[in-house]
Order: C-alpha cells, then sequence, then structure tokens
C-alpha cells in the first residue's frame, strides 16, 4: 500500500528521468518542506478498508525524502498500522544527515542506482545542477554504515545505460545493499523498455558480480503487480486524471 507525501498535481523531484512514468518534472527541488500535515496521511489511512498489506510503501509524485515530515510520518504510520514501512527514493538527499535519521526509522529502504558516472547520471537522471553523483554515492554508504534494515538498490536500464551495467554492478556491490533489483519501464513510459534477453544479460552481470553475497532480482522475473487507488476520487483531487 503507498502513501504519497508529495500529493502534488506538479511531479516535484530532484531528477527528470529519462524513463519517469509520471511525466517530465514540472517542479525542481532539493528543499525539504511539509506537503501534506501528517494528520491528515493518519486520517486517510484509518478509512482504509481492512485489505492484506505486507509493506505500507512511501513514494509518489516525486521524490518522497523533500517531505519534510516524512520521519514524522513513518512514526505516526507505526502507531496506527503493524505492517512494514518501505521507502523508495532516488537517493538525491541521502548524504544529508536529516534525511537519514528519517530514513533509518523504515524497515526497507528502495534507492535508486542507474548510472556509473556524471556524465551518464545527468544524461540519463537530468538531475537538478546541484546534485552531486559523487555525494549520493558517499550518502549512500554512510547510509549502509548505520542502517539495519533492509537496503535495496534499484537500477532502472534502458538503451541509454546498458553498457555501463558492469560498471554500475561494480559501484552497487561496493554499497552493499541486501538485494538489487533490475528494472526496466513496462509501464506507460517515455523511454522504450530493453528486451527480456538484454535484461538476462545484465542480470546475469550483476549476479556474477554479486556471487551469494547479494540478491539480484530482475523485473521480467517478477510478476508485475497491478496497483489501483483505494480511493480514486482523493487521488484524482490531489493528482489529476492523468496520473492514475
Ligand atoms: S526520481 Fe523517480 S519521480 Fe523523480 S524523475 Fe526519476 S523516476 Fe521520476
Amino acid at each position: 500500500m503507498g502513501i504519497d507525501p508529495i500529493s502534488s498535481f506538479q511531479k516535484t523531484c530532484t531528477f527528470d528521468c529519462i524513463y519517469c512514468q509520471s511525466g517530465r518534472t514540472e517542479v525542481f527541488s532539493c528543499e525539504r518542506e511539509v506537503f501534506v500535515p501528517t494528520d491528515e496521511v493518519i486520517r486517510e489511512l484509518r478509512s482504509v478498508p481492512d485489505v492484506a498489506v505486507d509493506y505500507i510503501t512511501f513514494a509518489g509524485n516525486g521524490e518522497p525524502t523533500l517531505a519534510k515530515n516524512l520521519g514524522e510520518m513513518i512514526r505516526a504510520v507505526r502507531m496506527v498500522r503493524s505492517e512494514k514501512i518501505a521507502v523508495i527514493t532516488n537517493a538525491s538527499l541521502i548524504d544529508r544527515k536529516d534525511v537519514q535519521q528519517d530514513l533509518l526509522l523504515a524497515d526497507r529502504v528502495e534507492a535508486k542506482l542507474d548510472a556509473a558516472s556524471p556524465d551518464s547520471f545527468k544524461k540519463v537522471n537530468r538531475p537538478m545542477f546541484d546534485v552531486i553523483f559523487e555525494n549520493i554515492l558517499q550518502g549512500l554508504s554512510g547510509f549502509r554504515k548505520i542502517y539495519k534494515g533492509q537496503l535495496v538498490i534499484q537500477a532502472m536500464f534502458t538503451a541509454a545505460n546498458k553498457a555501463e551495467a558492469p560498471r554500475i554492478a561494480a559501484m552497487a556491490l561496493e554499497i552493499r545493499p541486501d538485494e538489487i533489483e533490475i528494472n526496466t519501464p513496462l509501464r506507460v513510459s517515455p523511454a522504450k523498455p530493453l528486451p527480456p534477453e538484454d535484461i538476462a544479460e545484465i542480470t546475469a552481470i550483476f549476479r556474477k558480480a554479486c556471487g551469494d553475497r547479494i540478491k539480484v532480482r530482475s523485473v521480467y522475473e517478477a510478476k508485475l503487480e497491478e496497483s489501483r487507488p483505494f480511493s480514486r476520487p482523493a487521488t484524482e483531487r490531489r493528482r489529476g486524471k492523468e496520473n492514475l
């Protein structure tokens, strides 16, 4: 079950990834702010029908760590729900201590790594100019040292970065995550997905690099889960119909 801590009509992010399934970034920002008051999230969460949920996941229309109240929201969700909590982040702010403190509260953190050099980072993730690739790598390594939960590196592959797979695998290995997920955009996206044979080749590169130490999952080996809003009118009100 997803919670969108940005919940805005306009996608608010530090990146403008070439494959973003939410379209182009409309608001670029590195400033953390409160987009949705915590009590509003909790009120909506209390109204969710009683369905089986494995994880409550913070993700959404932009970068969730931009929400200044992310840590407060995680704490508040724990008071009303017993499921594990995950955050899906692009890792652009993970070198910041306040962001690390918030992410430490989650049971699982899934962090993006799609590039092996500052040049390809700019080409694939199209970050704001003040987001520095090396800071992300240092931030991820620093966070790994203090984080006891499950750290997952998510790498999205398209034609733009498939040649970099061996170098991305080496960098991911250095971070020492618990898992690595190999993705390609299978939902509606401005970038074409790679075919299964390319993803199988990339997955084999990662598996060879990681051995038994790190579990490597591939998007074509996983069942594609459908997602739907609990309250379509509420989601439409927040995001506009085109994002549903
Ligand atoms: S980080 Fe996520 S939300 Fe931001 S542009 Fe990339 S894919 Fe889209």
